[in-house]
């Protein structure tokens, strides 16, 4: 069992590593992201909840978000392994989510950071709104609000699980980052 978190600012490339290492490493991805805009593209009641907070780049709130995700562990149990992408974002859903694990006998294994300057952040969700039709990648000031929200309640993530994390380069080709990230995987899944 390998529960890994991938970790990282927006637009830092979380998402497109995770299906990779899915692949490579047979784990279940499981994207809060993409789980709540499931939910407003099919219009249920937690997507027209999430909804408000999202397309003002804020977050939805813990008790929503953590309901969501545990829900998606529990259909899930004969998995080799989870990468939480998106997941955890406060402290209250990193301790959350260890009380699950916990109750599954597991924990979490390893954090992986993409390390990408603000800069080139900005830059990719500016291209990235011109195809993702994401509403959150269309505004600057949402985006903005997005970096300020990740520095002041999902940075501390980091540092609650610092003894478990390992920063990675997030910059450069899809391949290159995508070697990074399964040297360090490949440490604990052996
Ligand atoms: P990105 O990482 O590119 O900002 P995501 O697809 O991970 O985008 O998330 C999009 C939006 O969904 C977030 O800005 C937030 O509003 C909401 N969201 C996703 N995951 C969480 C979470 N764990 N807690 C609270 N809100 C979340």
């Amino acid at each position: 069992m390998i529960n890994l978190i991938l970790f990282g600012p927006p637009g830092s490339g979380k998402g497109t590593q995770a299906d990779t290492l899915v692949e490579r490493y047979g784990l279940l991805h499981i994207s809060t992201g993409d789980l709540f805009r499931y939910n407003l593209k099919n219009n249920t009641p937690l997507g027209a909840e999430a909804k408000t907070y999202i397309d003002k780049g804020e977050l939805v709130p813990d008790s929503i978000t953590i309901n969501m995700l545990r829900q998606k562990v529990e259909e899930n149990p004969d998995v080799k392994g989870y990468i939480f992408d998106g997941f955890p974002r406060t402290i209250a859903q990193s301790e959350a989510l260890d009380q699950l694990l916990e109750s599954h006998g597991g924990a979490v294994d390893l954090l992986l950071m993409l390390d990408v300057p603000d800069a080139e952040i900005t830059q990719r969700l500016m291209k990235r709104a011109e195809t993702s039709g994401r509403k959150d990648d269309q505004d600057p000031e949402i985006i903005k609000n997005r970096l300020v929200v990740y520095k002041e309640e999902t940075y501390p993530v980091f540092e609650y699980y610092l003894a478990k994390a390992v920063k990675v380069w997030g910059v450069g080709t899809l391949a290159a980052v995508q070697s990074r990230l399964s040297l360090e995987l490949d440490r604990i899944a052996e």
